[in-house]
């Protein structure tokens, strides 16, 4: 039985800025690294690989350089990295990215069961959190999303209990299997690699399935396959912050304060 963990390679975003003429990301010389959250979903699966004896595979759709990002994932343990890699799948927003990764799972899943499918909760460079749910939607899976604790997985019953870490609450949810479950950074605290391990994933193989392997239509993928058009890229600006009054002394009047201002505004109902 297979967990398959999505990794995508991001730019390492302390460090990107934005092209003003061009509005996208100036990518080149920057550093790359694993998508954070995509560090948890790949510790959660090695989790269970160890407790359950699971076979696990890493799944990266990106250019040749991501294969980088695979071997990292081999020198932790992974059993199987793949990289979904072709000309035809470049340009794609989160629709077409879906698809490919979906095909890549049905692909695996045709060789042994996949029970679990892991996601980050979202990337730090697209940031739409849109490929989880759409991977799961395109398998018809369950989807759990913004998951911090794995409760209970019963391979016999083929179900999981998770639970979800909500706005100010958590929520506990059972599922059957197969499932997409995507993960927050609570989640876990990603393991080093060792040593010997990182001396082994450099001969390691990493397969590169392309669109020979998968055989799509290639309508359906990259930029053609990709209805989202992207119109500027922007740092949201915020005006500097002021304080009013004295909130800890003074409560009351402060609050009136700002009711005030607010109603000087126009931004009360009332
Ligand atoms: C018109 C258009 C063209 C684009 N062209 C490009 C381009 O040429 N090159 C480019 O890099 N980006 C391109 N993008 C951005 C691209 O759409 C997104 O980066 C991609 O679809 C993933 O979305 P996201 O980063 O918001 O992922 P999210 O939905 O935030 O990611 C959630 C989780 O899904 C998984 N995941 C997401 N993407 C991948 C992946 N590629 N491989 C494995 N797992 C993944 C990870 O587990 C991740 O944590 C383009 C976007 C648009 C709209």
């Amino acid at each position: 039985m297979y967990v398959v963990s999505c990794i995508k390679q991001v730019p390492d975003t302390t460090q990107v800025q934005i092209d003003p003429v061009t509005n996208t990301l100036k990518r080149e010389g920057v550093p790359f690294i694993i998508n954070p959250y995509d560090t948890h979903a790949l510790e959660e699966s090695l989790r269970l690989k160890d407790r359950f004896g699971l076979r696990v595979a890493t799944i990266s759709m990106g250019p040749p350089n991501a294969e980088a990002t695979l071997r990292k994932s081999l020198a932790l343990g992974v059993d199987e990295a793949i990289l979904l890699s072709d000309r035809s799948f470049g340009g794609a927003d989160t629709l077409a990215t879906s698809k490919v990764l979906a095909e890549a799972i049905l692909k695996l899943d045709a060789q042994d069961d996949v029970i679990l499918v892991i996601c980050g909760k979202q990337t730090i460079d697209g940031d739409t959190a849109q490929v989880g749910p759409g991977i799961a939607t395109r398998l018809n899976y369950n989807q759990l999303t913004l998951v911090d604790k794995i409760e209970e997985l019963d391979l016999t019953k083929m179900k999981i209990i998770v639970r979800r870490k909500l706005e100010g609450r958590h929520e506990r949810v059972e599922s059957s299997l197969p499932a997409v479950i995507t993960v927050v950074r609570e989640i876990n605290k990603p393991r080093y690699p060792t040593v010997p391990r990182r001396l082994e994933s450099e001969d390691a193989e990493v397969k590169v399935w392309n669109n020979q392997v998968l055989k799509l239509e290639e309508q359906t993928i990259g930029l053609k396959g990709s209805p989202t058009m992207v119109n500027k890229i922007f740092s949201p600006q915020r005006d500097k912050g002021e304080i009013i009054g004295d909130g800890i002394n003074d409560p009351e009047g402060t609050a009136k304060l700002l009711v005030d201002k607010l109603a000087a505004k126009e931004l009360l109902p009332f």
